[in-house]
């Protein structure tokens, strides 16, 4: 059996809190945590079932810590397969330290940054991708990106992907058992079934890759630039949009020379909203740069919003409109909205006269008044149409880790190998070796294959505790 020395470590976050939880996993865990725990109805905690609840004190010689609930957890039975018990103490940073100190004094070490998550991998309670889930979901600070941790923990994707690297391992073994009669010609994989997985093993890999790029704005909030001279009202529509005064507002044209970035969520999605210093013709040194950092943000942003003062636009609207127009020249793909400010200081026909200037643009208008809050609520839902979340609402499994996708690239190209040998009768033994590559990208996606460094670098992500 793997390392089965017990680790023990503080479960929940770091400070006071109304209780705290102190985990330990190993061989000797209900053992140590024994020798420290009086149980109100004299319990030995060894020889209790899996999964019960018991009440007592944590005695340190004469002394009396704290009353606590004891967990007991017999290996295989828990998250990490080993014999584990949580003790559920009070909150104080004090008392949490004089607990731990204590179970070291016992023969517990601290556990390192996602022991318990490795070792849960270690003895196959989770898969890597399982694992790397846990370290997601413990991060993860919207609707869309838990589901998404959520799902993959369960093993949505990694049972996918076992699936396939089944299949192929069969195929692997017959063609190489074809290489042991190389002389008498035989064809123990039939060709024809072949090919056809190896279709459907391309198809599921494509639409994994693809997932990548949804999953990975979920994962990171969707970037949005707010484009717009100074003083148009970038900062009061943020502070509307995320309801609290963050940015700087102030009446001094160019204040906002910097980006700034804010995170919102809006119905479940992470949106960062890029403030910039528009794209106006300026002699000015520092403006200057701020517009080549506007242009910057819009390339790496998946909504544009052109934010206009609306009294400024009746004035110079033909000179932004050609502005807009550069932009979605240069990125047609790209979604943008133009956003008219301040409405609560125009008359209808000031509207009307803005509306006719942009009628030939055709792109979404909006009118809102950021200030008074007008139009608001319909601007988050307009954003909310242009995210494609279709893969989020069918529960299709979406790839956020790059390390995957990284692997799912390779195993593409490794299949695409495959099946062009196979098209143009490539000896048996180059198929076999592409077919080999491609399992062991496979396989280090769901840990099937692993190494120390691999695993180092995915625990070392994780906080102690977990
Ligand atoms: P920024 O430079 O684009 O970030 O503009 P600010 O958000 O700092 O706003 C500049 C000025 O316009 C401030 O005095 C705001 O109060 C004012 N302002 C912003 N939005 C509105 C609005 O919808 N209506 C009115 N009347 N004033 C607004
Ligand atoms: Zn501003």
């Amino acid at each position: 059996m793997i390392n089965q020395d017990s680790i023990v470590a503080l479960a929940t976050p770091s400070g006071a809190g109304a209780i705290a939880i102190i985990r330990i996993s190993g061989s000797e865990a209900i053992t140590i945590g024994n020798s420290v725990f009086k149980s109100i109805k004299n319990k030995d905690l060894t020889r209790q079932k899996t999964h019960t609840l018991h009440l007592g004190h944590i005695i340190d010689g004469s002394k009396t810590l704290d009353e606590v609930l004891v967990s007991v957890f017999k290996g295989p039975n828990s998250y990490t397969g080993e014999n584990t018990i949580e003790i559920s103490c009070h909150g104080s940073t004090y008392i949490q330290q004089q607990i731990i100190q204590l179970l070291l004094r016992r023969g517990c070490r601290m556990a390192d940054a996602g022991e318990f998550t490795l070792r849960a991998f270690l003895n196959g309670k989770l898969d890597l991708s399982q694992a790397e889930a846990v370290a997601d979901l413990i991060s993860s600070d919207n609707e869309a990106s838990h589901q998404i941790a959520m799902q993959q923990m369960r093993g949505g994707f990694s049972n996918e992907i076992a699936k396939l690297r089944e299949e192929l391992l069969n195929f692997a073994s017959l063609i190489e058992l074809e290489l042991d009669f190389a002389e008498e010609d035989v064809e123990f994989a039939d060709r024809t079934q072949f090919h056809e997985l190896l279709n459907r093993i391309e198809f599921v890999l494509k639409r994994l890759i693809d997932s990548f790029a949804v999953g990975n704005v979920i994962k990171n909030g969707i970037p949005v630039a707010i484009v717009g001279e100074p003083n148009v009202g970038k900062s009061t529509l943020l502070n509307a949009l995320l309801n609290e005064e963050r940015a700087i507002v102030s009446d001094i044209a160019g204040t906002t020379r910097d980006t700034i970035e804010d995170e919102l969520v809006i119905g479940g999605i992470g949106f960062r909203f890029i403030d910039t210093a528009g794209i106006r013709e300026t002699k000015d040194v520092v403006e200057s740069i701020g517009i080549k950092k506007t242009f910057e943000k819009i390339e790496q942003a998946q909504v544009v919003i052109f934010l206009f003062d609306g009294f400024r636009f009746q004035v110079s609207g033909s000179d932004y409109i050609v502005e807009i127009e550069k932009v979605k020249n240069k990125y047609p793909l790209k979604p943008i909205l133009v956003v008219i400010n301040k409405v609560d200081l125009l008359n209808a026909n000031e509207i009307e006269n803005i509306n006719q200037k942009l009628e030939t643009l055709n792109l979404k208008l909006l009118k809102i008044s950021a200030k008074e809050n007008i139009g608001v609520e319909e601007l988050k839902n307009q954003l909310l149409s242009f995210v494609n979340t279709g893969a989020l609402r069918n529960n299709e499994t979406i790839v956020t880790n790059t390390r995957h996708y990284d692997s799912l690239l390779k195993a593409l190209d490794e299949i695409q190998k495959v099946k062009f040998g196979l098209e143009t009768n490539l000896s048996s033994d180059l198929i076999a070796l592409d077919i080999r590559e491609a399992l062991y990208q496979f396989g280090l996606i769901t840990g099937q294959v692993s190494n120390d460094e691999l695993l180092g670098n995915i625990f070392a992500n994780f906080c102690i505790g977990k």
